[in-house]
């Protein structure tokens, strides 16, 4: 087993995990400002989008930037950080030229909230706009534990159907470990769900954590029926669909770098799996997490997305982010 051990170093600094009484002050003060438009503006991805970043002219993003861009003020900054990327291996922080920025921007509440932000709508961030680039690291215990290597596209483990692990294995110190070191490294992605063949084992074992839905929409929540979805285990899964009806959704996969593609999943499912403790768990699931269930499932009898892709729709990540992602699925399925 391949393990990539990433060692502890900073590169930044602005303090990320001290949010002091003078940024509260700060922040407090600038919302009750008049606003004006700040000389810079900054954004947090993660490292994988940075890397796809590099030939472009335009920086990739996430899904999550879907609606619009999420940006930060300086002083908003160390707050990001250490509310949704402290428990992320490693992300990069963009300090942003405001003035070469594409697009209309708004400076706005979140829905439900009284916060301000500065969102980007119908616009990208141009390459030339990026004054400063730093490669972050989050919480050291995020940071001390190691991360696997997750395997790809054309690693024969990803095409062997994986095997069933008995209950004394699932409690030996062994698998204990590789369940947290699966833990980590979805994290790490960040994905919503991680099965052991993409580790390079091929045991019928997943882990599934969908908690983050701060930069959704609630439009986008609620048509992808998003529900957060603690961290838990799923070892020897057998699924039943439940709903035939099918519903069709862009996906991709952390063994499939780079794509994403439409795919039709069953609407809802029943599994009967074991947990991490080997106690027998029964999940009635719907939805998104009933996809990431086939998704993951679908791993474990060797079957990536792309064999159940509408495969018209695959296409790079880049791509999606400038030509399609403001179309509805349907108009998607239509061209
Ligand atoms: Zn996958």
């Amino acid at each position: 087993m391949q393990k990539i051990f990433i060692l502890a170093f900073w590169f930044c600094s602005v303090s990320c995990f001290l949010y002091s009484d003078e940024t509260l002050l700060k922040r407090e003060m600038m919302e009750s400002e008049t606003v004006k438009k700040p000389e810079y503006l900054y954004k947090v991805l993660s490292y994988r989008h940075w890397q796809a970043t590099e030939h472009r002219k335009t920086v990739t993003l996430s899904a999550e930037d879907d609606a619009f861009i999420h940006l930060s003020t300086e002083e908003q900054l160390d707050r990001i950080i250490s509310k949704y990327w402290s428990t992320v291996l490693q992300f990069v922080v963009l300090k942003l030229a405001t003035d070469k920025l594409e697009g209309e921007l708004k400076y706005e509440a979140n829905l439900g909230g009284s916060t301000k932000y500065y969102h980007l709508y119908q616009g990208f961030i141009p390459f030339r706009s990026i004054v400063e680039a730093k490669i972050m690291f989050g919480s050291p215990s995020a940071v001390c534990q190691e991360v696997l290597e997750v395997v790809q596209l054309g690693d024969p483990v990803l095409r062997e159907p994986a095997r069933e692990l008995s209950k004394e294995e699932i409690l030996s110190p062994e698998i204990q470990r590789l369940i947290e070191e699966m833990k980590g490294t979805m994290r790490a992605a960040p994905g919503v769900g991680l099965a052991a063949p993409q580790i390079g084992r091929a045991l019928q074992l997943i882990v599934i954590e969908d908690m983050d839905h701060t930069h959704l929409t609630t439009e986008q929540i609620s048509e992808r029926e998003r529900e957060k979805v603690p961290f838990h285990v799923v070892i020897n899964p057998r699924m039943e669909i439940e709903e035939q009806e099918k519903v069709a959704f862009f996906e991709g996969c952390l063994s499939v770098p780079e794509l994403i593609g439409i795919v039709p999943r069953a609407k809802s499912v029943k599994v009967q799996c074991l947990n991490e403790r080997a106690e027998p768990v029964f999940i009635e699931a719907k939805g998104w997490y009933a996809r990431i269930l086939q998704h993951e499932i679908d791993h474990l009898n060797a079957t990536l997305y792309i064999d159940r892709v509408i495969l018209p729709t695959l296409m790079t990540e880049g791509n999606y982010m400038k030509q399609w992602k403001k179309k509805t699925i349907k108009e998607i399925l239509k061209h």
